[in-house]
This record gives structure tokens, C-alpha cells and sequence, in this order.
């Protein structure tokens, strides 16, 4: 019996449709596969496994309606985004339960998925005020002047733990900048994909600018073998970054791959204890440690037992369902489980054990896991160098404050990492030294803000530019320079 109602849960299966052209439709080859909520491991819709013929139907419409769309002025098509950007509001509760339901995080977290995406539609329905483009005399009577142009049609691959907002990394600015989008969500959560794509339809987005092809490994393949797809972005795991990257650039797409991460927490005895305690908790258990942002390895200098008592005690205050969602699927809350006794084997403790919580009441068949911590890592240690994904602090301890800086320099990812501190000199010494591209400062998780560009380094990105902020604008659009003789005098000017 459900005792509190975490989530609206949909009232009957959803099905699931391929956007194409302006119309919902179902996969050629009648393909489907269920969308298992982690709320309760049932099955609450289906999704199409859409094959490389959809992906050509959903290229050739978008490709039609790109040629209006690209001569439209950029002031009316953010105004299209505009009003998209209004409906994502008045509809966000239905979105954040919807992808709640679909991937096991709590509403909460949804919504703030949400509006976090809401800020990348705000920066890319103001580009028109801000890129106002460039103009220099470079000669006598000759100007030079650079134009962003479209690319044409782009698509976007997304991964399963940000259903709304990792997609809306992407499209807000492409669609503003003139292209034509064919997004492919995961198929874990396809559903809120579909309700942003219904919004996008009532916002007034053309037929064909916005399209929706669901599907696994076949389906990107597809995306990223299409000879008049002119760009791929991607976000998920860094073996397949690295797969859909190598693919998408052998056919001579322009290609951003973001990859997992291994993101590290540097915490050093003059630490202010709240905020440690907080920003450390908050950044390994948000979103049941499912966030590509997520610290998952503290390292700790010098004495710092009292704090990681702390962290310890704060952890086990932590109710499942209303401070932590669940873990997406069956095969990855296992694999946890597995980590935990891994850890042991490899030598380190469990100071505190997740396992064996209850699940919340009416809930029990869903995937749920509380939060655990690890100490007395070592750097060797599965728990200690591979991205978990799933709500466990592992802390190794060192010496010195270059001791810890080596280690995470030794990580082959580059996403994020934090330093906990209350002295100036040691963050500097710090975020000069370490190597990845989003750099906390007191702060767990320093998640994307507009207009800064999001991105990652090494193993965690393929591909330059970065995902969001000016990052996003150079990588969805390319510039045109013009240079314009407009003298009536042709002697004034060597140009010929
Ligand atoms: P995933 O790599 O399994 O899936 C991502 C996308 O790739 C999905 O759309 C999926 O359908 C597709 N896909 C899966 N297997 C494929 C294959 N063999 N060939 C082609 N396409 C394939 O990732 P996930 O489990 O959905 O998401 C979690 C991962 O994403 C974590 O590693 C996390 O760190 C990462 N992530 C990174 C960022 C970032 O900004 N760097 C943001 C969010 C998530």
C-alpha cells in the first residue's frame, strides 16, 4: 500500500511516438520496448525501436522545413522559443512527475531539471540581442563582416538521468540558430521527451524543425551514418562518447561527444564543517548519485576525521523517497550492491551501509539503494578510479595537499571536481593545478549556468566547443566572413 504518494505515476501506459514531419508516429518496423519505472520496476509505457529508415524519414522532412526556418529572422524564431519557454512553465509540474516517474529521481530534482533547462531556453531566446555579429574596415573601402549561419540538419543523443534537461542543452540553441533538430532521447526515458515535443509543436515550431526518433544503438547509428546530418551532439556514457564521436566524425559531422566522469572532492582540515557536510552529502546522494556532476571520490588531507564523521551522520539522516530518488534500472542496482562488497574485498570499510534500507512504503518493487560511504580507499580500488553512478562516497586520505592534486590528476576523466576550504590561497593552488573543466569552490556540484559554457576534458569530452553557453552557439552554427568592396574608386585599395 502507498502510504505518501512520491510521484504521479501515469494513470495508463503512455505510447510512446516518433515525432516526424509534425506528426506522431509509430516505428516502420513495429518495434517497441517497455519504460520501466524505478519508482516500482513496472512497466508504465512503451517506446519505438526506430530503425535507420525513420531516421531518413525524419531527415528528409526536417531538411524541407529548414530552408524557411534558416530564412526566418533569428528575432521571430526566438520568439517561437520564447513561447515554448512560457509553456514549459505552466506545464512543469506534468514534465518534472513525468520524468520523475520515468527516471527514478524525486519531483523535486525533476523540477529543478527542469528549470535548469529553462535557463538555457532563456540565453538562446536572447541571442538575437547578443551576437550581433562583427564588421571591421580591413583596407580602404574594403569590410569585412562575419555572419553565424545554420548548419542545417542537426541531431542530439541523450542520455537517461536529466530526461529534460540534458536534451534542452542542446536544441533551444540550435533551433534558435537556424537548424532543423532530430532529437534521440534515451530510451529509458522517452517519455518526457515526447510532452517537450508536444510543447515545442503548440509553441509554433514549424513541422520537421523539431523531430523525435526514439531507439537504442541502431537508431544513433543511423543518426550518426546520415550523410545530410550536418552535426552530432551526444551526452552519456564515455565509451559510447567515444563510439557515436568516431563514427559521427568518419562521415565528416561536426561532433560533441560529453562522457562519464570521476569527479573528486578535495577537502582539507580548514574546511567550514557545514558547508562540507552539505555540499559533500548533497553531491554524492542528489539524484541517487546518477548526475555526470556528482563527487563521488573525497580525498581527504590530513586529519579530517571529525568532518567525515559528520558527513557519515548527515548521510544516514537521509529518507529514501523524499531526499533520494531511486536507481534507473535492475541491472545497474545490482552492480551497486556488487561495488559495495567489492570495496570490502579490496580492503576498504563500509562506515556507512546503504543496503537493507527499506524501500518507501507502496514502493518495494522498485530499484532502491541509500546512500553508502567507503573510506580507506585506495587510488587502485574499483571504487577509487571507475565511475559508479549510484549514491557511494568512497574517501581516500593522503598527506598533502600535492598528493591529492596528483591523484586527480591521475583520473583519465576531466568533468568536475571541488575544493572545500575557507582559505583563498589553497582553492587557487588548487583550480590551477587540477585538471577538468568545471571547478567548485566550496560548492558540490557546479552544475552548468548560462551563458558559461559546460564541457569536460579527457575522457569526458569528444569533440571541441563545449555543450551550453558560447560554447553551444560556435558549435551548432558557423560563421560566414564576407568581405565587401563598396569604393567607387578601385585605385584606392590593392583588393581586386
Ligand atoms: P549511455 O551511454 O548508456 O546512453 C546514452 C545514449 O546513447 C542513449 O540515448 C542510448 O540510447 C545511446 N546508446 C546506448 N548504447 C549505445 C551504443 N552501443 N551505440 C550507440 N548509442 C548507444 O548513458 P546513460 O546510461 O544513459 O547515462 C549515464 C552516463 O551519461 C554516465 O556515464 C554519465 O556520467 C553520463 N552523463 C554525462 C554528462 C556530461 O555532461 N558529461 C551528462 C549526463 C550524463
Amino acid at each position: 500500500m502507498i502510504v505518501t504518494q512520491l510521484v504521479n505515476l501515469p494513470k495508463a501506459p503512455i505510447v510512446g511516438k516518433n515525432l516526424i514531419g509534425g506528426e506522431w508516429q509509430d516505428p516502420s518496423n513495429g518495434k517497441r520496448i517497455d519504460v520501466i519505472s524505478p519508482y516500482t520496476g513496472a512497466a508504465i509505457g512503451t517506446v519505438p525501436m526506430s530503425d535507420a529508415s525513420d531516421v531518413d524519414r525524419a531527415v528528409q522532412a526536417a531538411k524541407l522545413a529548414q530552408v524557411a526556418w534558416k530564412n526566418t529572422p533569428i528575432r521571430e524564431r526566438t520568439q517561437v522559443l520564447f513561447n515554448f519557454r512560457n509553456l514549459v512553465l505552466d506545464r512543469i509540474e506534468d514534465l518534472s512527475h513525468l520524468a520523475a516517474a520515468e527516471c527514478g529521481k524525486t519531483v523535486a530534482e525533476a523540477r529543478a531539471g527542469v528549470l535548469k533547462g529553462v535557463e538555457i531556453i532563456e540565453f538562446a531566446s536572447s541571442l538575437q540581442n547578443m551576437d550581433d555579429g562583427a564588421s571591421l574596415e580591413v583596407s580602404r573601402g574594403v569590410t569585412c563582416e562575419t555572419r553565424r549561419e545554420p548548419l542545417g540538419v542537426v541531431a542530439g543523443i541523450s542520455p537517461f538521468n536529466f530526461p529534460a534537461m540534458v536534451p534542452m542543452w542542446m536544441y533551444p540553441t540550435a533551433l534558435t540558430l537556424g537548424n532543423a533538430f532530430i532529437l534521440k532521447p534515451s530510451e529509458k526515458v522517452p517519455l518526457t521527451a515526447d510532452l517537450s515535443g508536444q510543447l515545442l509543436l503548440e509553441a509554433g515550431f514549424p513541422p520537421g524543425i523539431f523531430s523525435i526518433v526514439h531507439g537504442g544503438k541502431e537508431t544513433v547509428e543511423a543518426l550518426c551514418d546520415h550523410p545530410d546530418i550536418q552535426a552530432v551532439g551526444f551526452v552519456g556514457s564515455t565509451p559510447i562518447a567515444k563510439a557515436v564521436y568516431s563514427r559521427a566524425t568518419a562521415t565528416g559531422k561536426r561532433a560533441l561527444a560529453l562522457g562519464g566522469a570521476k569527479n573528486h572532492f578535495i577537502v582539507v582540515p580548514d574546511a567550514d564543517p557545514d558547508i562540507t557536510v552539505d555540499g559533500v552529502v548533497r553531491s554524492f546522494t542528489g539524484c541517487a548519485g546518477q548526475r555526470c556532476m556528482a563527487a563521488s571520490l573525497m580525498i581527504a588531507v590530513g586529519d579530517c576525521d571529525a568532518l567525515i564523521e559528520k558527513i557519515a551522520a548527515h548521510t544516514k539522516t537521509l529518507t529514501l523517497g523524499v531526499d533520494m530518488g531511486a536507481i534507473i534500472d535492475k541491472g545497474p542496482h545490482e552492480r551497486l550492491h556488487g561495488d559495495l562488497d567489492q570495496a570490502v574485498k579490496e580492503g576498504a570499510k563500509l562506515i556507512v551501509d546503504g543496503r537493507g534500507t527499506p524501500a518507501p512504503e507502496g514502493y518495494e518493487s522498485g530499484y532502491w539503494l541509500a546512500p553508502s560511504i567507503i573510506d580507506g580507499a585506495t587510488f587502485d580500488m574499483e571504487c577509487a578510479n571507475r565511475e559508479l553512478f549510484g549514491p557511494i562516497l568512497s574517501i581516500v586520505h593522503v598527506k598533502t595537499l600535492d598528493e591529492a592534486i596528483a591523484l586527480q590528476q591521475k583520473t583519465p576523466y576531466g568533468n568536475a571536481y571541488s575544493v572545500f576550504t575557507t582559505r583563498g590561497a589553497t582553492a587557487r593552488y588548487v583550480i590551477e593545478r587540477a585538471e577538468a573543466t568545471m571547478v567548485g569552490v566550496n560548492v558540490g556540484v557546479p552544475v552548468p549556468r548560462e551563458p558559461f559554457a559546460f564541457g569536460g576534458a579527457k575522457a569526458s569530452k569528444f569533440g571541441s566547443h563545449d555543450m551550453t553557453g558560447w560554447g553551444g552557439v560556435e558549435f551548432w552554427s558557423m560563421q560566414k566572413k564576407i568581405t565587401s568592396k563598396w569604393s567607387l574608386q578601385p585605385d584606392v585599395t590593392w583588393m581586386s
